[in-house]
């Protein structure tokens, strides 16, 4: 049905493809709405870049790709940005470039509720709709631990993070204790529904059952050294099969695909099955994503870390490391060393697999959906007594 014929509280939630997290973060949201309190609520998705930015800001998500393709100018970037003055200043020098198209968004979408899930869309927003503001607005945190200043602004109505760390972060940025809440990640509901045996799936898929299977991963835009990190782990020849996801990531895609392999190697571009392939996998070898840990920690897959973008992913790796889920291992050698471990000795494997489950919260997104329904004065299923 046409959205402007659906009738019901809207709301409005404002992301943007700079990398896989938003999208799948917002998509888990409104499906965890759409569960909880069906159609009674009418969701909208914008992206404040592509749609609502003007140039050459509205190229950013193509671009961030190559902008995160040097993560030390990026994580230099990060922390000169990063401070409760700093953000300030940097939203302050935008905004009267950035002032008309703001504007046209929240005029052309008006909504009962408005909720961001992009640290770059809160404070512009805001300022558009003005101190007499009258639309509740709420913001969600989707990164992990060292989250940016820019997430934090006080103006917001509540924020909602998904660790304790992002909640400290909260506070030192100048927001109130009854502005923040900690609630977890919001991940999709397939990534919590048992999608079969193990045998099966990977009889499915193509893939060997009587061997580990290591999954590899670079977050939603084959980020990181991931073609180095497949042909060190294929060349150490243990006895595994390997599965590689280029993510939207073509190029690399195509030239893993034309390589010959010493071991099993299945290689796939974007994959909409991810909860599948996690539920298939043995060990998860990826990129510090929000998105993809929290999600890992779901279908408890302990983890090798092969990459971070430094900066909002730097406590990524500290959390898993420190909570047992899994190992640091930046370098090729030493995902084979930490790989030849875990095959080899299934107990370490299993031990990091618990503690990984141990840090799921699976019920993040309907958690944060009661509250957006909340918000909005609908009452969900448990409520009604559905
Ligand atoms: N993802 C996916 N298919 C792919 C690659 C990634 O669905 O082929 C999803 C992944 O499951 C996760 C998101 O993209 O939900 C990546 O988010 P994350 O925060 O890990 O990293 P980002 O891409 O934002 O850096």
């Amino acid at each position: 049905m046409d959205k402007f014929l659906k009738t019901g509280p809207r709301i409005l939630f404002l992301f943007s493809d700079t990398g896989g997290g938003h999208r799948s973060a917002t998509e888990a949201i409104i499906e965890a709405l759409q569960l909880e309190v069906g159609d009674q609520v009418v969701t909208e998705m914008v992206d404040i870049f592509k749609e609502y930015s003007p140039r050459p800001l509205n190229r950013i998500p193509d671009l961030y790709p190559q902008l995160v393709r040097v993560p030390q100018a990026w994580g230099l970037g990060y922390r000169l940005s990063n401070g409760q003055h700093r953000a300030r200043l940097i939203t302050a020098s935008a905004w009267p470039y950035v002032r008309r198209s703001i504007r046209n968004l929240v005029n052309q979408h008006p909504s009962d509720l408005i909720v961001s899930v992009h640290p770059l869309a809160t404070a512009p927003v805001l300022r558009a709709l003005g101190k007499t503001r009258s639309t509740p607005f709420i913001t969600v945190v989707t990164d992990m631990v060292t989250t940016h200043a820019l997430w934090y602004h006080r103006g917001t109505d509540l924020c909602i993070v998904p660790t304790e760390a992002a909640r400290q972060r909260a506070l030192m940025f100048g927001l109130q204790s009854e502005q923040v809440e900690v609630v977890g990640l919001p991940v999709a509901e397939r990534f919590l529904q048992p999608q079969g045996d193990v045998a099966g799936l990977r009889r499915r898929l193509g893939w060997p059952v009587d061997l580990p299977v290591i999954l590899l991963v670079g977050g939603g835009e084959g980020m990181g050294p991931l073609e180095k990190t497949a042909q060190a782990i294929a060349g150490a020849r243990l006895p595994a099969a390997l599965v590689v996801i280029a993510g939207r990531n073509q190029n690399l895609r195509l030239r893993l695909q034309s390589q010959n392999w010493p071991i099993p190697v299945f290689v796939y571009g974007f994959v909409r099955e991810m909860p599948e392939f996690m539920q298939a996998a043995d060990i998860l070898v990826t990129k510090a994503g929000p998105g993809t840990i929290s999600e890992a920690f779901i279908a408890g897959l302990p983890l090798i870390l092969y990459s971070r973008l430094p900066g909002q992913e730097d406590g990524n790796v500290s959390y898993v490391v420190s909570e047992g889920a899994g190992v640091w291992a930046p370098e090729p050698e030493q995902i084979v060393s930490a790989l030849r471990e875990w095959i080899w000795h299934p107990e370490k494997r299993r031990r990091a697999a618990a503690a990984s489950q141990k840090l799921a919260r699976p019920e993040a997104a309907r958690q944060i959906a009661r509250i957006l329904a909340e918000r909005v004065g609908v009452a969900g299923r448990e409520k009604n007594g559905a």
